[in-house]
């Protein structure tokens, strides 16, 4: 039983605030503080009329500055900061909770506002201060990042002795019924796949131009998709964590449409992030398109169709060769009907509160800052299964070409 703090309110927020409290034996309170307060204060209102065992608080706070962060942190006093607001935002949040010896969790590697490098370095050179302060940080608890490492580590604790090969599939079939909105955050979505594609192979990093690779894929229970590799932050600390790994890959499925538009947008310079004069204002392009695309949170009632997310391994175990593939499929508009959002949104949150779960009972509880997979993924698995992502095992899978 214990306190979390929630820092942000968006769409990844509300299905892990929904999902602590469905948990309280573990969460018996929580405190959502955002930006905008008035959000915060809808869910709590919507889920106090569910009478909900977990008592929720609400609180406006900016979260780029750790004084008010260290205020808030120190009034309320929680066993674990659970980072839910945008990658900007993870240093201030760890500063804030080594000032306060608080446990910290996050979905996202720390950005810089002005160049898009998804790159762990920052959050990694905490590793000492969170070691001698006692404190846990897990970095990356979404699904990918996130599940993905978990399977990964549950992958080399049962079944190889090594593992080549890693491929990460991420395939969306959600269909939103508009022309064009990204799924999360628009701004670091549209960061993600316009930026030049990367992946890991024999000891060194490879760079693409960003969607030159495409593959087809067959995928259980959504059918035959295009997809595209792209770089994804986990590629980082996998690479690192996976002893002997020899190629490391993600691929993210995308309609025709939807690359179309993205096209247009970047040929006339909508997903800059180099500010420009408009009306005697600063603005930055992407940004401004932010505002003007459908918010992500707002997509749960539209959307219908599933995805699928999962890593297929190639390596060996007893001297044999072995394939593994481990997925997940969610149903968008199951999730709707459980958490008033969708599936992307759903696969994130899910993970968030686990984490947090092992932090606060004590499973997860370490000194220093990890990725996902450094540590035990077995009763993460078993949380999986019971919270509403169950997992789906295939030893002989279709490779990717
Ligand atoms: P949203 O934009 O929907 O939500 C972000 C929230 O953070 C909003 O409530 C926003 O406030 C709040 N916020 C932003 N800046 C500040 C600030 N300075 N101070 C306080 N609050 C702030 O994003 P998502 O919910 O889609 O994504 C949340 C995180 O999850 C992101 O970091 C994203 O990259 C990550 N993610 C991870 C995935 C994974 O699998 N690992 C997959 C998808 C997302 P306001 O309401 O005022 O805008």
């Amino acid at each position: 039983m214990g306190k979390a703090l929630i820092i942000g309110c968006g769409g990844v927020a509300q299905v892990t605030i929904h999902k602590c409290c469905q948990n309280s034996d573990v969460f018996s309170e929580i405190m959502i503080a955002s930006r905008t307060k008035s959000k915060c204060d809808e869910i709590k209102a919507f889920l106090e009329a569910k009478n909900v065992k977990t008592k929720i608080h609400t609180a406006q706070v900016n979260a780029d500055s750790v004084d008010e962060l260290v205020a808030l942190i120190k009034q309320f006093s929680p066993k674990i900061v659970i980072n839910l607001a945008l990658p900007y935002q993870d240093l201030t949040i760890m500063d804030a909770c080594l000032e306060t010896k608080v446990h910290y969790l996050d979905t996202a590697n720390y950005e810089p506002p002005d160049t898009a490098k998804f790159e762990y370095k920052w959050q990694w050179e905490y590793r000492e201060r969170f070691e001698k302060a006692g404190i846990t940080a897990i970095l990356g608890c979404g699904f990918d990042p996130g599940v993905t490492g978990i399977f990964s580590a549950y992958a080399m604790k049962h079944y190889f002795d090594e593992i080549y090969e890693l491929d990460i599939l991420d395939a969306n079939a959600g269909d939103h019924g508009y022309p064009f909105a990204t799924n999360f955050n628009p701004e670091i979505n549209i960061r993600e796949v316009t930026a030049n594609g990367r992946y890991w192979q024999d000891g060194d990093w490879v760079e693409t131009k960003p969607m030159e690779i495409k593959r087809v894929y067959d995928f259980p229970q959504i059918g035959e998709k295009d997809m595209y590799l792209l770089y994804h932050e986990e590629l980082e600390s996998l690479a690192k964590n996976i002893k002997g790994i020899k190629r490391i890959r993600f691929f993210m499925t995308f309609g025709q449409s939807y690359l179309t538009h993205l096209k247009c947008l970047e040929n006339v310079g909508m997903t800059s992030i180099v500010p420009i004069e408009f009306d005697g204002k600063q603005i930055v392009p992407l940004q401004f398109l932010k505002a003007v695309l459908p918010d992500p949170a707002t997509l749960g009632p539209r959307t219908k169709g599933k995805t699928n997310i999962g890593c297929i391994f190639q390596g060996v175990k007893d001297g044999k060769p072995l394939t593994y593939y481990i997925y997940n499929v969610c149903d968008h508009e199951e999730c709707y009907r459980e958490v008033q959002s969708q599936a992307i949104s759903y696969t994130t949150g899910v993970p968030a509160m686990i984490g947090a779960m092992l932090v606060m009972n004590g499973a997860w509880q370490k000194s220093g800052v990890f990725n996902v997979e450094q540590l035990d993924p077995d009763p993460f698995m078993d949380a999986l299964n019971k919270w509403g992502l169950p997992w789906v095992e295939d030893f002989s899978p279709v490779l990717v070409p």
